[in-house]
């Protein structure tokens, strides 16, 4: 029998996992960052390609070979494509659309940390992602002011010192594994020593786009501290999750990794409650809880993804109706200045409190 993917992968013509194995970095700077070629390597309408290259203006495009691998060749609407494409409708300048929807900057008071909430601080390795995608609402973040030199480094390891009220350290950015193990290994070295720290998050997207990334050395740096490791990763629709993923998330749980998905509720990828379960369900699956579905974040150039909140609601209404309640993640608006993310309720018609 083919999978999915398996098939995918024959019918683009994109061999990348029969090949002899290649190391993530090899994956990662393999990416494709021009328009023309994505369109071509699917089989797409050139039609597309003026669209694509003026909303690639402002936010380059990057797809990693291997995601491409998941996408239905000949098909504009694949919900994989259209998360990395860039169309025309970017360059739109959208009332209540902002460069910083969720009000970072004016957390952004130390170089490379975002501290927004009590307990917790966003520490960010570097810039560069494996993936951009196009609803991203860090797509305008300042990331140049935020690159840590030596100095930097030991000043931002100064700031956690201080703040005793930090438990957890969430290394996100861009993506953190992007970053090369040494310098992973160094930086959790470092906030090991740091007595009141006792959890480590790492928000990321590279173990979904590039399996590989889940190296020997990832998984030694990752649990060889004494911080409590969480990965939490970031998949959108089911199609994400193929067999690769699902080998190294089993790996990552069999070495004691807690593994968490956020997903980002988009229009015309995961805005049905169809998709949404198959998601879950390929998650649990996985080893993964299913945690936060983000509502729409009102960043400028994206506004095509935003999603209504009462429909949203009735999405959730009906995952909870078909599904488990460990199935069913927290649907969660972010709002600038919040001490919190706040949780949004489903709307589930004639039972006004189902659970379990
Ligand atoms: S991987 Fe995350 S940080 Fe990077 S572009 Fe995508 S959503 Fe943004």
């Amino acid at each position: 029998m083919i999978t999915r993917s398996a098939k995918s992968l024959q019918t683009n013509n994109i061999n990348i996992y029969q090949k002899p194995v290649q190391s993530w970095q090899e994956v990662l700077s393999q990416s494709v960052t021009s328009p023309q070629e994505l369109l071509e390597i699917l089989d797409l309408d050139p039609a597309l390609l003026p669209g694509a290259i003026a909303g690639s203006q402002s936010f380059q495009i990057r797809v990693p070979r291997t995601f491409i691998a998941r996408m239905e060749r000949g098909n504009p609407n694949d919900p994989l494509l259209r998360q990395v494409l860039p169309i025309q409708a970017e360059l739109d300048e959208m009332p209540g659309f902002t460069l910083d929807p969720l009000g970072e900057q004016p957390k952004n008071s130390h170089r490379g940390i975002i501290h927004k909430y009590h307990g917790r601080l966003l520490l960010m390795p570097g810039q560069l992602c494996a993936v951009n995608c196009r609803f991203c609402f860090r797509r305008h973040f300042p990331y140049e002011d935020n690159t840590l030199n030596k100095e930097e480094w030991q000043s931002a390891l100064e700031y956690i010192r201080q703040d005793t009220s930090l438990k957890e350290i969430i290394l996100s950015g861009g993506d953190p594994l992007a970053q090369n193990d040494q310098r992973l290994a160094w930086i959790i070295e470092q906030l090991a020593k740091i007595p009141h720290l006792q959890r480590l998050r790492i928000h990321t997207r590279l173990p979904i786009m590039i399996p590989q990334r889940v190296t020997d050395t990832l998984l030694k740096w990752l649990t060889g501290t004494r911080l409590q490791p969480i990965v939490v990763l970031h998949s959108n629709h089911p199609h994400e999750i193929d067999d690769h993923v699902t080998d190294v998330t089993k790996r990552l749980h069999q070495h004691g990794v807690q593994l968490l998905n956020q997903s980002t509720l988009l229009r015309g990828i995961n805005d049905n409650a169809d998709a949404l379960i198959e998601l879950s369900e390929k998650l649990f699956s996985s080893h993964v809880m299913p945690y936060y579905l983000h509502l729409f974040d009102k960043v400028q150039g994206a506004a095509h993804f935003d999603v209504d909140e009462d429909h949203a609601r009735a999405i959730m209404g009906e995952m909870a109706r078909r599904s488990s309640g460990y199935l069913v993640p927290k649907l969660a608006r972010e709002m600038a200045g919040m001490p919190c993310k706040i949780t949004v309720p489903p709307i589930i018609p004639d039972a006004p409190a189902c659970s379990g």
